[in-house]
């Protein structure tokens, strides 16, 4: 009888490209210890992923003040209709802006203000937070992400109408240090991929500035669906947002990934205590949706999901997979590297790979499924 080993979900990078940060912080207010630091690592980890060749600016107010309605909060400035905007009559946030122009073209201005109230009990250290604190690179993180184009411009007001690109600068509980882009009268490239559970765009469902429009908002679930990158990058499924519970808040629904998601930066809910500092799929697969181009990153462990199973690991002489519909399968060392292997088939949805070539080390295991277009990497080790 054979012994079946299950693996267990362990988040592994192999591969990040060190690199000098693209972004400038300006940072106003009294630091704790460690706050640029964390900062400065948080940005660093967006320029891993992202190709930025101008750099982002951001503007930093440090508050401590109980009575202030966030944690933090980013407000990010924009631009429509700009040299090589893709899409007429949309905001892009002015960091893809500039990206997609390929200078800087607001220049004077910041690409986002950010407030951070440590008045949260936040952690400035890169290990793992305390349970009872917050973990500050997550944070920054996903404040960043905001800016970076995590961003909406739709708006219910009290009256239940609603909109897009026509929030009041009273809707919000600070001025930003340039123009509000809240009224600028479009959606933003953000918006333009949510849609309802029919398929509908929310963006073109209703009329805008009607509570046909705030009733589409506010009602029923709404999903980031792009075709291209986003939808692939989970499974062929279009990506659940925050909002669509009966009301809407500002700032909290239509920009978040939804709270069921875990290990995502860009979901509201994550509490004390947990660390999202490595961007999910999808979330890289929205970026590129909307404009960015992403670096190719190492492979990442993903045992997340149960399509195959892997024996026995360690491994000597040879290894055995299980899964349904398994068509490619590819070994690579921690170098990214492809590595000569062969496999035989067994029985159905079993496979034999030879694992007699390999030194002993650590090695990624990347299943392909032609069922799904899916992949599985799973990391292994080879003990002669
Ligand atoms: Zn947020």
């Amino acid at each position: 009888m054979k012994k079946i080993t299950l693996l267990f979900a362990v988040l592994f990078s192999i591969s990040i490209n060190a690199q000098v940060s693209t972004f400038t912080f300006n940072i106003t207010g009294t630091q704790p210890a460690g706050f640029a630091t964390a900062l400065t690592i948080a940005g660093q980890k967006w320029s891993n992923y992202l190709q930025i060749t101008v750099p982002v600016k951001v503007n930093v107010f440090i508050v401590n003040a109980s009575f202030l309605p966030f944690s933090a909060i980013t407000f990010a400035n924009g631009r429509k209709n700009f040299t090589n905007a893709p899409v007429p009559n949309t905001l892009y946030v002015s960091t893809l802006a500039n990206q997609l122009a390929g200078s800087e073209i607001n220049t004077g201005e910041y690409d986002m203000d950010i407030y951070f109230n440590l008045y949260t009990p936040y952690y400035f250290g890169t290990g793992k937070p305390p349970a009872n604190k917050t973990d500050f690179i997550s944070t920054a993180m996903h404040e960043i992400g905001h800016g970076l184009g995590f961003y909406s411009d739709g708006y219910v007001d009290a009256n239940g109408i609603g909109s897009f690109g026509n929030i009041p600068p009273s809707a919000i509980p600070i001025s930003p240090s340039f123009p509000w882009r809240g009224q600028d009268s479009v959606p933003s490239i953000f918006d333009k991929y949510i849609i309802k559970a029919s398929g509908n765009l929310l963006t073109t469902c209703a009329p805008q500035n009607s509570s046909a429009l705030g009733d589409s908002i506010k009602n029923g679930a709404v999903y980031f669906s792009g075709p291209l990158y986003a939808n692939p990058s989970h499974s062929n499924t279009p990506i659940r947002l925050a909002g669509g519970a009966g009301t809407y808040t500002l700032g909290v629904d239509l920009l978040h990934i939804h709270q069921s998601y875990a290990n995502t930066i860009m979901s509201y809910y994550w509490g004390a205590g947990d660390t999202v500092r490595i961007p999910a799929p999808w979330e890289l697969g929205i970026l590129k949706e909307i404009g960015w181009n992403i670096k190719a990153v190492g492979l990442k462990e993903n045992t997340t999901d149960a399509l195959a199973m892997v024996y026995p690991n360690p491994a000597n002489s040879s290894m055995v997979v299980v899964g349904k519909n398994i068509t490619t399968i590819e070994i690579y060392n921690l170098m990214g590297e492809l590595l000569q292997i062969n496999t035989n088939v067994l029985k159905e949805d079993e496979l034999l790979i030879n694992t007699e070539p390999l030194k002993n080390g650590i090695y990624f295991l990347k299943m392909g499924f032609n069922y799904t277009g899916q992949n599985s990497i799973k990391k292994i080790v080879i003990s002669h």
